[in-house]
């Protein structure tokens, strides 16, 4: 492996910045540049996603280890470190901020979208409070692969433009290579970002944000009466359908803290997240969440606790009268419940082939999801089985196979045919369109934890290449990849995954 440094020579210019956060008050940020490190070395550059960002792929093969480092700064880049609070595993903490992440700038693409351009591990901040302002080369993997992956599978999700490591180790519990991802997002505001002002009781900084965020992210509304409540129903409504999405793909975040919640509505922080295999709605992976605060099934209702805080934050924009207020956000929010419902069982309804709806769809997906939880079946297995049942009959003896006992789910498939009978798409064309939603390939947690393991112990990144190329089609057979759609054996099963902060 060559972990030479490139020549310091070339075209500093691939970025076209148009940075609008570092115009806002300095209250929002700290200006903070990125401290150098010793022997920066490309792993990876995202060429579609370079391209989509208008940027000179060719200058960034040469020089993007430099770029993607901090070891060289672009040409109208305004590094700065931006401010937030949050509740973490409900507590509130006033000032957290961006301590490992500093934000370049920002970028219009090719369709004319503004998007952020930010490099995570690249020393410390203002924001650092005790910690080193790095990342180590696991946790930079794992977001590469899950946030590519996330994009693949058409969820909303930051993006991730680059990898590098450092040529410097950084000291966890153990001494681990370190690294720099460098993130790409249609903006980094959280809910946190808007806590940070609200507890300091500056309203004013409050209106500031929203009306950038309105600008930014939700443009049609500025005309409307009562723009900032029509805002809070915006962010609830992607809110409400990103965590459907999720938990259409089996995905469990781990970390839904406020500050990584977006205001956008893309996921965030891909820190102890992951897919789960064998179904289980209380499944929790991160080795931080002792009490299950952010199992799988718990999602949409922390989702909506979120929310009722940056509720909390806004209220005061929502009407002069603090009553009538209350009573506009706590309407608001009300709305949550139903938006993410009609979300997942539409959603549901697609995973089992299904076009029209009837009232007891509902009762159908729930019964083959009880079935698979008592059956132990494979999330992702199942549904992409029942895909080739859909279209031959002949397929169930593979999709009964997920399951502990095949002879429990022989009821649930007559009932599902049963209501196939009343829908009139062909076997093929149904197959089809399930084959559409149900990912063949998701980044399984043991193949990432193999990928990062080889990376991290002899610098072998083929695992890791290999995984991003097969998670960047999920939809597809790829038959060359079939290994890649088995659970984890026994042994390779992964119970805990860790921050690694
Ligand atoms: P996260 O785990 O990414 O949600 O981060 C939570 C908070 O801890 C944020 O304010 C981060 O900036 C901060 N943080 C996490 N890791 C580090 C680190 N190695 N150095 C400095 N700050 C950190
Ligand atoms: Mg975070």
């Amino acid at each position: 492996m060559n972990y030479a440094p490139p020549s310091p020579t070339g075209n500093a210019e691939a970025f076209v910045f148009d940075n609008s956060y570092a115009r806002l008050p300095q209250q929002f940020f700290a200006r903070v540049e990125p401290t150098p490190v010793a022997e920066p070395w490309l792993i990876k550059l995202n060429k579609s996603l370079a391209e989509e960002l208008g940027l000179d792929v060719a200058a960034l093969e040469r020089e993007g280890a430099l770029i993607f480092s901090g070891n060289r700064v672009p040409i109208g880049a305004e590094p700065l470190a931006m401010a937030y609070a949050g509740h973490q595993f409900g507590t509130f903490v006033p000032q957290l901020g961006d301590g490992r992440a500093i934000l370049l700038g920002e970028v219009i693409d090719r369709n004319g979208t503004r998007r952020d351009i930010q490099l995570k591990g690249p020393g410390q901040t203002p924001f650092s409070r005790r910690g080193d302002g790095r990342a180590a080369l696991g946790p930079v993997l794992r977001e590469y692969i899950v946030s590519e992956a996330m994009f693949a599978l058409g969820i909303p999700t930051t993006r991730a433009l680059a990898a590098v490591v450092t040529g410097q180790p950084v000291y966890r519990e153990q001494i681990l290579p370190g690294a720099i991802v460098t993130r790409v997002a249609a903006s980094h505001m959280r809910v946190g970002t808007f806590q940070f002002f609200a507890a300091r009781g500056d309203m004013a900084s409050v209106k500031i944000l929203a009306d950038y965020a309105i600008d930014r992210h939700y443009p049609d509304i500025k005309d409307k009466d009562r723009p900032y409540l029509a805002f809070f129903k915006a962010v609830t409504a992607r809110q409400a359908e990103l965590i459907a999405r999720w938990l259409h793909v089996g995905f469990i975040h781990g970390v839904m803290n406020t500050d990584n919640m977006t205001i956008s509505g893309e996921t965030i922080d891909f820190g102890p997240c992951a897919f789960m295999d064998a179904y289980d709605p209380r499944k929790v992976f991160s080795s931080i969440d002792q009490i299950g605060r952010y199992a799988y099934a718990s999602q949409p209702g922390i989702s909506q606790w979120n929310l009722a805080r940056l509720a909390e934050t806004l209220v005061p924009l929502f009407d002069e009268n603090a009553d009538t207020a209350v009573e506009l956000a706590n309407d608001a929010l009300g709305e949550y419940g139903a938006t993410f419902q009609r979300h997942w069982l539409d959603g549901m309804r697609t995973k089992i082939g299904l076009v029209t709806s009837e009232e007891s769809d509902l009762d159908l997906v729930q019964s083959l999801l009880s079935a698979m939880h008592k059956g132990e079946a494979d999330f992702t297995l199942t549904f992409r089985r029942l895909c080739d049942s859909a279209r031959d009959p002949a397929g169930d003896a593979m999709f009964s196979a997920t399951f502990a006992s095949a002879e429990a789910i022989q009821p649930w498939l007559q009932d599902w045919r049963q209501r196939l009978s009343r829908e009139t798409a062909t076997p093929e064309a149904r197959s089809a369109a399930m084959k559409a939603v149900n990912p063949a390939y998701i980044p399984r947690n043991h193949r990432i934890e193999q990928a990062i393991a080889a990376a991290t112990d002899d610098a072998d990144f083929s695992l890791f290449e290999a995984l991003v190329d097969v998670t960047a089609k999920p939809y597809e057979d790829q038959p060359q990849f079939a290994a890649y759609q088995e659970p984890p054996k026994p042994e390779e099963e992964v119970q805990r995954t860790f921050c690694g902060t």
